[in-house]
């Protein structure tokens, strides 16, 4: 059981609230999806969440126990991947093992599963520079597995890599969660990309954030972004976020940032 709750979370930098009471239920093992403007806390609250830094009020607990110092058990990954560009890349990811403990040949075997699930077993010798954007980021969701966590937060983690890329990536990362059966929350700034993962995605107004909706994706994956259920699903999130546009909540530009690629033109 890795349930992760949010209660009542605010959150004031110099006086100035970012974060205005955030309740919110994570269930264990399942896959929730934070979207909203830039500068509504996201990252604040991943970082929170992680014990990063503290709230200003609220808590976030796991399995029922307060979290207050950062642990193995949540690991964070962010939009620029911090790996060492002097180990190789089965060393990157094997590096936190070290740490704990665990023998050479098993911190071996145990980087090269992941290396595996993530399509990077071949270039597990070779050092991330010589790696292509995607390909590193997938070395970072790696290493920050491999101790089994038991919540991995991500930042827009793929937000930097183009389209096609991402669509990859979200596949990877869908076989990566189902091996590792971690409580995932993940910010993006895609609406197909949001689509495709979650099973509730969180919408948040503009600063400072509150939650304004959550909606839940009951829906099998892989999904197919022709499936009803899903067209009416981001109809619905489309409508609401044109809303907030009206509202002053978002602005127009970053309406087109979420909904770049998509399927505009037919909604
Ligand atoms: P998001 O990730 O949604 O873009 P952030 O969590 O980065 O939002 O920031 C939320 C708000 O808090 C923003 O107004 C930002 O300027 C402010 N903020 C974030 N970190 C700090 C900090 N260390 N000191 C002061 N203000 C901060
Ligand atoms: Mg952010």
């Amino acid at each position: 059981m890795a349930e992760l709750r949010f209660d009542g979370i605010s959150k004031a930098y110099q006086g100035r609230l970012a974060i205005a009471d955030v309740s919110l239920t994570v269930p264990s093992g399942s896959f929730t999806v934070f979207i909203g403007p830039s500068g509504c806390g996201k990252t604040t609250l991943l970082e929170i969440a992680a014990a990063l830094i503290p709230a200003s009020s609220g808590q976030v607990s796991l399995a029922g126990r307060a979290i207050t110092k950062p642990g193995p058990e949540t690991a964070i990954v962010f939009q620029h991947h911090n790996l060492f560009e002097w180990l190789t890349v089965r060393d990157n990811v094997a590096f936190g093992l070290r740490a704990q403990g665990v023998k050479r040949s098993e911190r071996r075997l145990r980087a090269s599963k992941l290396l595996a699930d993530v399509g990077l077993i071949e270039h597990a010798n070779k050092l991330p520079r010589e790696l292509s954007g995607g390909m590193r980021q997938r070395v970072a969701i790696a290493r920050s597995l491999v101790l089994n966590p038991q919540v991995l937060l991500m930042d827009e983690p793929f937000s930097s890599l183009d389209y096609q890329t991402r669509r990859v990536m979200q596949r990877y990362l869908l076989t990566l969660w189902h091996h590792a059966k971690a409580t995932v929350v993940m910010v993006t700034h895609d609406l197909d990309e949001a689509l495709a993962l979650a099973d509730q995605v969180v919408l948040f107004s503009g600063s400072p954030g509150r939650i304004l909706e959550v909606v839940d994706l009951p829906l099998e994956r892989p999904r197919s972004p022709e499936d009803p259920q899903l067209r009416e699903i981001r109809s619905h999130l489309r409508q609401h976020l044109e809303q907030e546009v009206a509202l002053g909540e978002f602005t127009a530009a970053e309406l087109a940032t979420f909904d770049r690629e998509g399927m505009t033109a037919d909604l």
